[in-house]
């Protein structure tokens, strides 16, 4: 059916290179809609990885022997390929971290820390992941700041008219998804960067949920800070990237101290440090990671972000309409929408539902998705996502219906 659809690359062939794929979960063929928690990943990422501990590994950054000097000059090029992808305009302003987890809480602490004054505020808002939500609460208590909520209209966008009104003197600091991890909202970016910009806030951008799915040129959108993880753009997980604007970094003190980060250890007091980046990655890094990521830019520029996005667009309006005709589906979010959809049927839980899908062997997401908030806001407790890569397929989706129609059936006979 999927071979009707007009697709700049072959599917088969995509997905023959994607090992995982070829599972049975339950005796049946797996279909893996959770790509917006953990990506799968090609084999030429795990093939990298795999010839870089092979060929390649040393410590990085200390040593003057040949791996460690091989293993160093590996890990800058992937630097350098990360400023080009993402239009950066210096390798600097490229920092390797463990996720966008730890790259807020490297904002959090390190700018926020040492620029947030009592009575100063933060502007979050309800679409945030919890890794967006509560690094800001921590510091906004340390630092006497407080943080302001911009909220979401019912239908999943975000109630930018209200976004001047909740700015005033005392706003430092504008940290906002990209796309939502729930609701798939494309969040108009670039206009609210430019919104905090006329008034001289700090604009931290969550690209979690984007960075796989479109360009990101941080130039044009003109934020302070990016930030995104490995694992969702089909690289390794525990290797992320916070690209932060140059002028920014180098006032900001370091946050985490250990080697790599010190120009000159004095004792008792005196410690000087190092200069960007490597003045935020303290500790031996990641390189197994680093490499592999790499390896997943170079493997989805040899895709095309322009046909990943063309062919998971109708993989996702597609979903939307047959979901659409199961009589007691509820879904969230806009109809424009990117990656992922939330839904639940009817008042059935969302782990019920989840477990007779993968009894099916189809994996989607259930529960809270870390977003509380916005659970809060639509009241529930939990909901379905499913969520679309461009391994997916048509045939995938039809499964998907299929079984959840079987579901509600099912859970209905119980139900009377
Ligand atoms: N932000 C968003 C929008 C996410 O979807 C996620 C993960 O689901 C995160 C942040 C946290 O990413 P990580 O766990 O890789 O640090």
């Amino acid at each position: 059916m999927f071979q009707e659809i007009n697709m700049n690359f072959d599917i088969e062939e995509v997905r023959a290179g994607f090992p995982i794929l070829k599972k049975k979960i339950n005796g049946y063929p797996l279909a893996y809609f959770d790509s917006a928690a953990s990506a799968q990943r090609p084999l030429n990422v795990i093939k990298a990885e795999n010839s870089f501990y092979q060929n390649r590994y040393a410590a990085v950054h200390r040593g003057i022997h040949s791996l460690s000097t091989q293993a160093t000059s590996a890990m800058e090029k992937v630097r350098y390929q990360i400023k080009s992808y993402l239009n950066a305009n210096f390798s600097e302003e490229i920092i390797f971290v463990k996720g966008t987890t730890e790259a807020i809480n490297l904002i959090a602490n390190s700018w926020g820390g040492s620029q947030l004054k009592r009575g100063d505020n933060i502007i979050i808002t309800v679409m945030e992941h919890h890794s967006n939500i509560v690094p800001w609460q921590i510091i906004a208590e340390r630092t006497g700041a407080y943080v302001n909520v911009l909220s979401v209209m019912q239908n999943g966008e975000l109630d930018l008219d209200k976004l001047e009104k909740i700015i005033n003197d005392r706003t430092r600091l504008l940290a906002v998804t990209h796309v939502s991890n729930v609701l798939g909202t494309i969040n108009p970016i670039k206009d609210i960067v430019n919104e905090a910009k006329k008034a001289g806030i700090v604009t931290v951008i969550d690209g979690a949920q984007a960075i796989m799915h479109q360009i990101v040129d941080v130039q044009d959108i003109g934020c302070d800070f990016y930030v995104f993880s490995g694992h969702k753009m089909y690289g390794p997980n525990g290797i992320g990237v916070l690209y932060g604007r140059k002028e920014l970094l180098e006032i900001m003190p370091p946050w985490e101290g250990g080697g790599s980060m010190i120009n000159k250890v004095v004792l008792p007091t005196g410690t000087t440090f190092n200069q960007i980046p490597w003045r935020f990655e303290a500790g031996t890094p990641n390189t197994g990671g680093i490499i592999g990521l790499g390896a997943a830019i170079s493997y989805i520029k040899s895709l095309g972000l322009h046909n990943i996005h063309e062919y998971e667009n109708m993989l996702i309006n597609y979903a939307l309409t047959e979901l659409n005709s199961i009589p007691n589906i509820i879904i969230y979010g806009p109809k424009v929408r990117t990656g992922v959809i939330a839904f639940n049927l009817g008042k059935y839980h969302a782990y019920d539902v989840g477990c007779f899908l993968d009894k099916y062997g189809i994996a989607i997401r259930t529960g809270h998705h870390c977003a509380m908030p916005l659970m809060q806001h639509y009241e529930v407790p939990a909901m379905c996502r499913a969520s679309f890569a461009f391994y997916n397929t048509i045939e995938e989706i039809n499964r998907l219906v299929t079984a959840l129609k079987r579901i509600n059936y099912l859970l209905d006979s119980i139900d009377k």
